[in-house]
């Protein structure tokens, strides 16, 4: 039996794989050159990033120059929304979802506050967008749609290649915020009939700080950094070498086992969501059943506070997260848990297990035996006498 901490938190990120660390290492001493420099040193960087930058085209299915590296999803994410916003002169209507991540979500509310016309498109009750609800959302002067892959609280992967077909039929620039998909579902970018897409490293066992914006060639946007000529004019600032070489590497790796590595946690995802099903009766399965990513199980528990539970799972070795926050005090349901019509205070009780590449049967055998007892004392001290959590 492992003596270690049972990592179960994989959406939020994950460890960095010793064997692209190990790639990445020379990046950081010998091999530090700047590649804008002329010199020897630098001409070593700038051919290593422009292999990265190959080896990303391929997973991608993609031509090389359509790739912009980014410090991450969160930038990725700003400088697709913000950079098609301004190269429509700050104007136009643009369409995402009730459950994007902040990144999406925020970045629309800040546009809305700057004059742009925004529509959130709700979803059903697993959190799936019907692509009718998007193609009856587009204006005579819609510029883009925004739309997850798949979500990082509940793992529902929604429609894009439906949505996407539709959407650049019209002539509109069609995103996804694939930063959930990475290294875990086909991220063919013809396929998903997309424009743009936002992917972060730390997703898929790459380094923290590094990120991807695919931008399809002929694709109007703006760059929103202003400075140096790197990255085809279009996000200037010294290259982040390492994480570069880093990030291509993680998504090779992860790509390449994507098949098998998927079937392994698809077993383990359905035996685990089975298992709470029937030992804890209470327990509300959020998301969908079989439209959902291959690590991501996710329940409520009506009456419970998931931050508490989330605590005294760690305590007893095992990391877990929730959707619900407490803020000062009070309690913020999550808004993609609410925009599934969930009620707030069954919201409020969320958790999140996300495995990974580490996470074995044994280990989810484990966590589900100490999940039962701690939601039954979370029972026991909120007062609830329901039988589901005797
Ligand atoms: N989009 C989604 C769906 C995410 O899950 C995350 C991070 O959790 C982000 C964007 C932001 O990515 P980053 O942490 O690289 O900024």
């Amino acid at each position: 039996m492992k003596n270690e901490r049972r990592y179960l938190d994989h959406a939020a990120t994950t460890p960095l794989d010793p064997e692209v660390f190990k790639i990445m290492k020379p990046y950081f001493t010998e091999k530090f050159g700047n590649p804008s420099s002329i010199h020897e040193t630098g001409h070593g960087a700038k051919v290593a990033i422009k292999k990265a930058r190959e080896q990303v085209a391929k997973v991608l299915h993609c031509r090389p120059n359509e790739i912009l590296f980014t410090s991450g999803g969160t930038e990725s994410d700003n400088l697709a929304l913000k950079g098609v916003a301004e190269a429509n002169n700050w104007k136009g209507h643009i369409i995402t979802s009730v459950i994007e991540h902040h990144a999406i979500y925020n970045t629309a509310r800040y546009l809305k506050e700057r004059g742009l016309d925004i529509t959130f498109v709700k979803v059903d009750e697993k959190g799936i967008i019907n692509p009718d609800d998007i193609l009856s959302a587009i204006k005579d002067d819609t510029i883009l749609v925004s739309i997850m892959c798949a979500n990082n609280e509940i793992g529902t992967i929604e429609p894009i290649s439906e949505i996407g077909k539709e959407v650049k039929k019209q002539g509109i620039v069609m995103h996804t915020d694939a930063v959930q998909a990475g290294g875990v579902l086909s991220l063919n970018v013809d396929k998903l009939h997309i424009d743009m897409m936002s992917l972060s490293a730390h997703k898929f066992y790459g380094p923290k700080g590094i990120g991807i914006l695919y931008v399809r060639n002929g694709t109007e946007f703006v760059p929103q950094q202003i400075g140096g000529a790197q990255e085809f004019k279009k996000r200037a600032s010294t290259e982040n070498v390492p994480g570069i070489i880093g990030l291509s590497d993680a998504l090779f790796r992860s790509d390449d086992k994507r098949k098998k590595e998927s079937d392994r946690l698809i077993g383990l995802r359905d035996f685990t969501i089975q298992k709470i099903q029937q030992e804890i009766k209470g327990a509300i399965l959020t998301g969908h059943k079989t439209e959902r990513l291959p690590n991501n199980i996710s329940f409520c528990f009506p009456g419970l506070e998931g931050e508490a539970l989330v605590m005294r799972l760690s305590e007893r070795g095992f990391d877990t997260s929730s959707g619900s926050a407490c803020a000062s005090g009070n309690f913020d349901a999550s808004h993609v848990l609410l925009a599934c019509g969930l009620d707030a205070k069954v919201a409020l009780g969320s958790l999140r297990v996300a495995i990974g590449k580490s996470t074995t049967k044994e280990d989810l055998e484990l966590f589900i035996n100490v999940l039962k007892e701690e939601v039954k004392k979370l029972a026991k001290i909120a007062g609830i006498v329901d039988i589901a959590y005797r």
